[in-house]
């Protein structure tokens, strides 16, 4: 009840009897919160945030550095899963701290959306665009990868004059009711119904579907590298008979790059090597070095859309926030001069070499997002809590749940591959011998 002060051991008592998380939970995990004592901040935080499953992780974080999370016992977390993908750079980079302090000190909010010249914004727009092809010029800066999300499939419909929407079957774009609308698991969606009307699915990597792609469609999402469906790269083919039908029915071409992006397949963004440009790009998460920001990039001539006729057509008070974008400049810059994204293939190589176990179906890997596949499924969940008591933080796929999930920091030195694969194997081993 709310306002209610639950007794401390009352409530470690009734965790106890809630049942086993199972795996299409998409739990966080559940042993870690049973070993621990409960402090006056995990009574707190049960009671009063918001959680998304019945069993969440609950490392209370002490602080991060690097490689590394503590918590506030002293344990010290090998970080492979980069908070999905976001902390490419490790936590607390020096130099995105600097930027973030540096901007704090000197503006914070005063207006985004394309109204005030903030040199942060001016300074990052030019600089992504200088990394890009030329038809992708224009950034629109938002809070979120589900909030550009939902701003493309905007700005398809108003450029085209279309309705129909196709997406991917085992795609993820986001949890807004717009990008949740392009999830083809209605078991999930239905719980949310009614969502946006006009979307379809097509089975990626299926070329002979693209036909059903015409000139009633006004865009076409896709991840180059499908995430949630635990690794599956886009096949050359693929992407460039994507892009060729795109282009003949006058259907926009949407990349999902939020989790792809800034070097996490080894290269700035995974469409670069495949010898296409989408009509509109989306980044997010490690853009920001650890703050939260993401952003549409398309033509100056498409993001004029949103300009005029109406104008406002797509507004956000935070998003480009100035001191998330010092952070993202700092970020850019760092990826940029440094060799993180040149090292990503064989640091990546070394992790797959290292993961042999007979636990172990088969790795697959796109750069720096690795998804482990075991055996048997019901053992996932065992080998995700087992490696986080060894002190090295994995995860989950949302829609492949007998793989778990490898996306380190692009920084990882062989050291950081050499203790967190000992580590999974060591977790791997503990479980194969207890299963
Ligand atoms: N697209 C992809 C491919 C993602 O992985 C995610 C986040 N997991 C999103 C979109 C949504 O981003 P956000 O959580 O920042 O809204």
């Amino acid at each position: 009840m709310r306002g209610e002060n639950k007794d401390q051991n009352q409530m470690k008592n009734d965790l106890m009897k809630l049942p086993r998380p199972t795996i299409s939970e998409m739990t966080w995990v559940w042993l870690p919160l049973q070993q621990k004592e409960m402090s006056g901040k995990r009574a707190l935080f049960l009671q009063h945030v918001a959680q998304t499953s019945g069993m969440p992780l609950g490392i209370e974080v002490s602080h991060a550095s690097g490689m590394y999370i503590y918590d506030t016992r002293g344990k010290k977390y090998l970080d492979f899963d980069s908070g999905i993908s976001v902390s490419s750079l490790g936590h607390c980079h020096p130099i995105v701290v600097k930027a973030v302090q540096r901007q704090a000190e000197t503006y914070m909010h005063t207006m985004v959306y394309g109204e005030h010249i903030q040199s942060p914004q001016v300074d990052y727009a030019a600089l992504l665009a200088s990394t890009l092809p030329h038809g992708l010029d224009s950034v629109y800066f938002v809070n979120s990868g589900s909030e550009a999300v939902e701003a493309a499939l905007k700005l398809a419909r108003k450029v085209t004059g279309r309705t129909e929407i196709f997406s991917c079957a085992r795609a993820y774009h986001g949890s807004t009711i717009g990008a949740e609308s392009l999830r083809s698991d209605y078991d999930f969606s239905r719980h949310y119904f009614p969502t946006v009307p006009g979307v379809r699915h097509i089975v990626f990597n299926d070329i002979s579907q693209l036909e059903r792609i015409t000139e009633k469609t006004a865009c076409l999402i896709l991840e180059p590298v499908q995430a949630e469906a635990g690794i599956i790269p886009a096949t050359q083919t693929y992407l460039q008979a994507v892009a060729a039908r795109c282009k003949e029915t006058g259907t926009l071409l949407i990349l999902d790059e939020i989790q792809t992006g800034f070097g996490r397949t080894g290269s700035l963004f995974a469409f670069q090597r495949y010898g296409i440009c989408p009509d509109i790009l989306l980044i997010a998460k490690a853009m920001g070095g650890g703050m939260p920001v993401g952003a549409l990039v398309a033509s100056h001539a498409l993001m004029q859309q949103f300009a005029h006729n109406p104008a406002l057509g797509h507004i956000t008070t935070f998003g480009g926030h100035p001191v998330c974008i010092a952070a993202a400049l700092a970020t850019l810059h760092i990826l940029l001069n440094e060799t993180y994204i040149q090292e990503v293939e064989t640091k990546s190589q070394m992790i797959v070499d290292r993961l042999q176990h007979p636990l172990i179906q088969s790795v697959r890997s796109a750069g720096l997002m690795i998804g482990v596949e075991l055996t048997d499924a019901g053992l996932v969940n065992n080998v995700v809590n087992e490696a986080i008591a060894q002190g090295v933080l994995i995860d989950y796929f949302l829609f492949d749940d007998r793989s778990f999930r490898i996306a380190p920091p692009l920084i990882l030195g062989e050291e950081h591959i050499i203790e967190g694969t000992d580590k999974l194997l060591h977790a791997l081993e503990t479980v194969y011998k207890n299963r």
